[in-house]
């Protein structure tokens, strides 16, 4: 039996975030993207609400406590369509270890559980955690990382650059991903939490972006970094981990993806009505109508992919494949929606104040981060050709 209906809870939570979303979030939303930042007042405040972003790791540990149901990667999904509605930067902006949450969870020790999540608890300060994979000749390709690791005595001694790293320079700890000998490729690769203030570890220029400029986008330095091996995540896990955070981590970027684009559709419809263009029987009127419709429906689609691959992981399926359909497909249906949205509103939509012009730029991104769409149609296609599914 197929079930469509979010539960009282799940709907509970879609409907508190969109009223946050709305009331507090939109707001700010066009004075964060020219400041490039919220406010901190604002961001503390988020943070009192009990909203945090990454932390599903954590309350994934407490919910195999409790023995209940598993459901925090619905629930991440969920809040991450709703709250990138109100604004996508904003998503990437929420307090929290972020992207930097899995790859503890997953390796983490229960130690260094604890050392690295109660972070995020100890006070009322909005504080971040952040994932740093990504280098200025490794991208897509994460085999070829070049920062390097080796052993020293008790410690690790890192050595590289990374760039394009969300948060990554106002966070606590960045997981770090190095290799202990590029010539090996993947197997090679170790993760280790680097903490803000570690010799070594500096922070470079912060990016200024074409959108989502309200989030921090950083390039992260490490130059003779000395890290104690109480901060090393596993042992040659390293390239799993970086592989299995985009398993819980891309349907909740698809989900943010399709908050945008649902945002575009319903303020360019909003303006249709408003403006009398669809009243018309013209060809304009039938072409407009059509365009939105069609948006509409893939952003239908997008939902049901991504509601399948956050449940499948909550049930512990494997769902790689899953998630790399919600995200390839969830980001070009949204950029096409935000594209609709301009086109139906012509140059209104395209004016500086206007919030549509601004989700135009913002979600461009969505098919780059966290694996291009290009990269997401290969994970499916290496899965179909070795007759490898999900289920
Ligand atoms: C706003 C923002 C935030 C980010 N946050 C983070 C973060 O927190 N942590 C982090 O580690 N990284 C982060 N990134 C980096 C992001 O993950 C990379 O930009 C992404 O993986 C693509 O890598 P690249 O930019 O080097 O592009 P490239 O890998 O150089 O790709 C360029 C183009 O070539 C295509 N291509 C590459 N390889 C292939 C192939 N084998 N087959 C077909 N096509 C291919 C790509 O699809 C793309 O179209 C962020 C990026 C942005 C823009």
């Amino acid at each position: 039996m197929i079930d469509f209906e979010l539960d009282e809870t799940l709907q509970g939570v879609r409907d508190m975030l969109h009223w946050f979303a709305e009331s507090e979030v939109r707001p700010v939303a066009l004075a964060a993207d020219r400041a490039h930042a919220f406010p901190d007042a604002f961001l503390r405040k988020v943070k009192e609400m009990g909203i945090s972003m990454g932390a599903l790791s954590r309350a994934e540990d407490e919910q195999k406590q409790r023995k209940g149901p598993k459901t925090v990667n619905r629930v991440a999904a969920i809040a991450s369509e709703e709250l990138a509605w109100g604004d996508g930067a904003f998503m990437l902006s929420v307090p929290g270890p972020g992207l930097g949450g899995p790859p503890v969870q997953f390796l983490g020790t229960p130690e260094q559980k604890e050392r690295f999540f109660t972070v995020f608890t100890k006070d009322a300060e909005a504080r971040y955690g952040a994932y740093g994979l990504t280098e200025p000749g490794a991208g897509s390709d994460v085999a070829s990382i070049r920062t390097t690791c080796r052993r020293e005595g008790p410690d690790w001694i890192l050595d590289g650059a990374k760039c394009f790293i969300t948060n990554g320079g106002r966070a606590e700890w960045v997981v770090i991903f190095a290799t202990s000998d590029p010539s090996r490729g993947r197997e090679a690769h170790r993760a280790f939490v680097v903490e803000k203030g570690t010799p070594g570890f500096r922070v470079g220029k912060i990016e200024k972006k074409m959108g989502l400029r309200a989030s921090e986008t950083a390039e992260l330095i490490l130059e003779g970094c000395r890290v104690p091996d109480a901060n090393a995540l596993g042992t040659n896990e390293g390239f799993l981990g970086a592989m299995k955070t985009f398993d819980t981590t891309r349907p909740m970027v698809a989900a943010m993806a399709v908050g945008i684009g649902r945002a575009a559709i319903e303020r360019s419809t909003q303006f249709a009505r408003d403006s009398g263009l669809l009243k018309a029987t013209s060809m304009r009127a039938r072409l407009i109508a059509d365009q939105l419709a069609t948006a509409e429906r893939k952003l239908e689609v997008a939902r049901l992919l991504i509601w399948r691959a956050s449940w499948m992981a909550d049930e512990g399926k494997p769902n790689a494949r899953e998630a790399s359909m919600c995200k390839a497909y969830a980001a070009q249906s949204a950029l096409e929606a935000c594209t609709v949205a301009i086109t139906a509103m012509g140059a209104a939509g395209c004016a500086g104040d206007s919030l549509v012009e601004k989700w135009f730029r913002d979600i461009k991104v969505f098919d780059i981060f966290e694996g291009t769409g290009q990269i997401q149609r290969i994970v499916i296609s290496k899965r179909l050709l070795e007759g490898l599914k999900g289920f």
